[in-house]
């Protein structure tokens, strides 16, 4: 038996009313199959991350419509249950998609966040050189299409410039602690809950999420439908200090 013929019999015979010699074969195959165990290894740990990541990210209404309209009866002609079942796996295939596709593009904003805090320091392209508070949230006015909060870090606030990534608008605060720039980007645009990397803590009652990349530390966290993205060459604890 093939590993695509296998595959597709194990998946659809996973609480079988009878067994047939086929199932018993494609059980077989795929118990000794190495692919065929990474295969379900993948889609059983896949499966998992819907169910603990995804939960918040509904799926597109009308998916979810069809998604319930293919929900199956009790008793129903095999091949009619057959398609059904074809067009859920067909349906979870899309809407795992697209999920997935979510959570890259927001790993993906993260490396950019990274590349451009590397790319300008030494505050290169500061457009508003200020320690005010007030005056930097003014300048943003509507540069950007959210209200500019200026957080109270434990640093010296040095200015600010407007950040263009993936054609969307950032507004970029800059501090300085120990002589290291820190860049703080701010937007509404970036949902911090679909990161997949780095590792979770709880920081002045604050959700953090802290992530390292090529040498530099990153704390995300969200307040208010705003996130905040801080990137700087100084170690955690410092930076867990400094917010
Ligand atoms: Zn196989």
């Amino acid at each position: 038996m093939k590993c695509n013929e296998a595959r597709k019999i194990t998946y659809l015979s996973e609480y079988p009313e009878v067994v047939t010699e086929d199932m018993m074969e494609a059980k077989r195959h795929v118990r000794e199959c190495p692919e065929c165990r990474m295969f379900f290894e993948q889609e059983r740990a896949f499966a998992s991350l819907l169910r603990d990541k995804a939960a918040k990210d509904k799926a597109p209404a009308e998916l979810r419509q069809r998604l319930l309209e293919a929900e199956p009866a009790k008793k129903m002609h095999s091949g009619l249950m057959y398609k059904i079942i074809s067009i859920a796996a067909i349906l979870m295939l899309v809407a795992g998609g697209y999920i997935f596709k979510l959570y890259s593009d927001t790993e993906s904003m993260v490396e950019k966040i990274v590349n451009d805090h590397i790319n300008f320091l030494s505050y290169s392209g500061i457009q508003v050189t200020s320690s005010r508070s007030d005056e930097i949230k003014a300048w943003f006015g509507d540069r950007v299409d959210f209200s500019v909060n200026v957080p109270e870090l434990k640093a010296a606030l040095k200015g600010a410039r407007l950040c263009l990534l993936d054609k969307k608008r950032l507004a970029l605060l800059f501090y300085e602690h120990n002589g290291s720039q820190i860049s703080l980007f701010v937007t509404t645009e970036l949902d911090t809950e679909r990161l997949l990397s780095g590792e979770e803590v709880i920081v002045k009652d604050k959700k953090v999420r802290i992530v390292e990349q090529k040498g530099y530390n990153l704390l995300l966290w969200q307040e208010r439908g705003i996130s905040y993205a801080l990137v700087s060459d100084l170690s955690i604890d410092k930076l867990k200090k400094i917010i």
